[in-house]
């Protein structure tokens, strides 16, 4: 990832990728308090366009203030920040990663002394989960791991420390044969997968949980919760049960990265017809056709770099 051609914006400043470095005594590398976007841009007929850009940026504002973190730039510059990103590594669509993390002034728990820095990085990445998985589905494994609770390091935060969760639940479903984990919170409720919320689908209507269950509320669910609504299909949140899953007719995580990647095996009990539903497929294309600027009502939500 380091060794590469290509500009990362760093602290207000383009600099080349294989420069853009920050020292071992880094704050965040060693108590993880930090926060970071997983964002994309995709083609339009219009040019390259950021999806969701403003939302994005909101929700790392957010995330900092959960975790007291006082992000030195305006939300203004930071959108700014990512439509130059894409410009200048002239790419057509994308990932954007935008983090935020304390410095190495200082260490110890308390950050406080420490300066609070941002950098936005972008390059191409194609589907997270692969492009079989996007037409035939995927496996996923109930994780023996649960999601953080909602008092521990608040999870509606993007917080670099949650991850170590979502990577050990990730490392222990693939060393397990299967392509991702979905995580049960700490009561035993369906919450979400590694970086990805989850929907069940049963009897035509839409289910995903409620977030007290934990999952971070994401941004593709809330297009999906538009979706759904579009197309006049109904959506529950609620809590819902493992075993609610395994008798569900089909199931389907979203994510920036994961988009809708459909979920054909869980816990090697085959989901419906063990294969993409018709449900699901009609939302991926519901969503390909926003996000790459062919459904003109979520015009506004197409940033153009
Ligand atoms: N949950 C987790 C833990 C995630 O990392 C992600 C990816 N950001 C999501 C859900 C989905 O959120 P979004 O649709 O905003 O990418």
């Amino acid at each position: 990832m380091a060794d590469r051609d290509g500009q990362i914006w760093f602290d207000g400043q383009l600099v080349d990728w294989r420069d853009a470095k920050i020292h071992v005594l880094t704050h965040t590398l060693h108590y993880g308090c930090g926060a970071f976007e997983g964002v994309r841009a995709y083609q339009t007929d219009a040019g390259t366009a950021i999806f969701r850009l403003q939302e994005h940026t909101q929700r790392l504002f957010n995330s900092a203030k959960i975790l007291r973190m006082q992000i030195p730039f305006t939300q203004d510059q930071v959108n700014e920040a990512q439509r130059e990103v894409v410009r200048v590594n002239q790419l057509e669509s994308c990932y954007l990663r935008p983090l935020t993390w304390i410095g190495s002034e200082k260490l110890g728990v308390s950050p406080r002394g420490n300066t609070i820095h941002l950098m936005v990085a972008a390059w191409a990445w194609g589907a997270y989960l692969g492009e079989e998985g996007m037409k035939k589905g995927i496996r996923v494994k109930t994780s023996s791991y649960s999601r953080h609770h909602v008092n521990i390091t608040m999870t509606q935060a993007k917080a670099v420390s949650n991850y170590s969760n979502s990577i050990l639940a990730n490392m222990e479903a693939l060393d397990d044969g299967y392509d991702e984990a979905l995580l049960l919170d700490t009561s035993g409720f369906v919450s979400e997968g590694a970086g990805e919320n989850v929907f069940l689908v049963k009897d035509g209507v839409i289910y995903t949980p409620d977030l007290s269950a934990g999952a971070l509320n994401g941004i593709t669910r809330n297009t999906v919760l538009h979706i759904c609504e579009d197309l006049g299909i109904k959506l529950v949140q609620k809590r819902i049960t493992r075993d609610e899953c395994y008798i569900s007719d089909e199931i389907f995580f979203t994510g920036t990265a994961a988009e809708v990647t459909p979920i054909r095996e869980l816990d090697r009990v085959q989901i419906g017809a063990g294969e993409r539903g018709p449900v699901t497929e009609k939302i991926q294309s519901a969503f390909f056709d926003i996000v790459h600027g062919r459904n003109p009502k979520y015009a506004h939500w197409l940033t153009p770099v």
